[in-house]
């Protein structure tokens, strides 16, 4: 049986993690995080968002004991997960580099060691943009692309927070239109990729809940729990240790970066804020 997977698309600080926790809320959605980093989690003994580590957290300990690893598997399989995802290979995979063996393998064992019902999606946040490619190409997966995109200026105000990893504007702009553009072209070519905008997710989630259950042939019923608590997810950012979390507006770029940068900004993105209707 094959097993089915919503994979995120889109650049960091554009409501991944948020788009994950919600959609983990309703029915058949099941969120594991960012699963390019997993076999460095399982090596590196690093923690689930619960707290624990792995081996000893309540989702992971399970699926870790049925992967069977030993540790020459796991250098192998993490060493060709990680070389294999690289950004410098993606145009290679665009034009059809296969996955390799041990790569396929790597990914079979994850898998097969998730439970799940015939129902069940599970939702990998990675955002990498060579994993959702080879992920395409595994026959014993049947994955559907989400892509998210924000506003130019939202992500280069999240990332100047100083709570994580913290990237200059320019920095920010040059990673945000080398993500977006592979997005939008995945988006172009692929029938089930659908496009989904920060903002409308704010504005609106019953509307983008719907577009995600589109996607998969389910209908949407409702969010399960009126506030969201964070699943067992591996990576993702802040987000992940409060207990729960709340749908807010985040625009508060619009009062905290003077307007002249905000022109500036929109205009350096303008390729990416003009296609997806940005207003200065
Ligand atoms: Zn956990």
């Amino acid at each position: 049986m094959s097993k089915n997977l919503i994979y995120l698309l889109g650049s960091g600080r554009s409501g991944t993690t948020l788009l994950a926790t919600i959609l983990n809320s309703t029915m058949q959605i099941h969120t594991l995080g960012e699963l390019h980093q997993v076999y460095s989690y399982i090596k590196e003994k690093l923690k689930c968002s619960c707290g624990e580590r792995l081996e000893d957290c309540d989702f992971w300990k399970h699926v870790l004991s049925k992967m069977e690893l030993t540790q020459e598997d796991l250098s192998t399989l993490s060493q060709a997960q990680n070389y294999e995802e690289q950004h410098r290979f993606i145009p290679f995979v665009f034009l059809g580099k296969n996955a390799s063996s041990d790569y396929s393998k790597s990914q079979e064992i994850l898998f097969k060691a998730l439970a799940s019902e015939k129902s069940t999606w599970f939702l990998d946040s990675s955002k990498y943009i060579g994993r959702f490619l080879l992920l395409k190409q595994l026959k014993f997966l049947n994955v559907k692309g989400v892509y998210v995109i924000r506003d130019v200026r939202g992500v280069i105000h999240s990332f100047s927070k100083k709570v994580q990893t913290t990237r200059g504007p320019l920095n920010t702009i040059l990673y945000y239109l080398l993500t977006n553009i592979f997005g939008q072209i995945c988006a172009w070519l692929f029938k089930d990729v659908v496009k989904i905008k920060y903002e409308d997710l704010i504005e609106n989630p019953e509307e983008t809940l719907h577009k995600v259950y589109a996607l998969i042939d389910q209908r949407y019923d409702e969010i399960i729990a009126s506030d969201f608590v964070m699943p067992h997810i591996i990576g993702g950012n802040r987000l992940k240790s409060n207990k729960s979390i709340a749908i807010k507006k985040d625009f508060a770029w619009k009062k905290n970066i003077s307007r002249p940068k905000q022109i500036l900004y929109y205009i350096l993105a303008l390729p990416i804020m003009i296609l997806n209707n940005y207003k200065v």
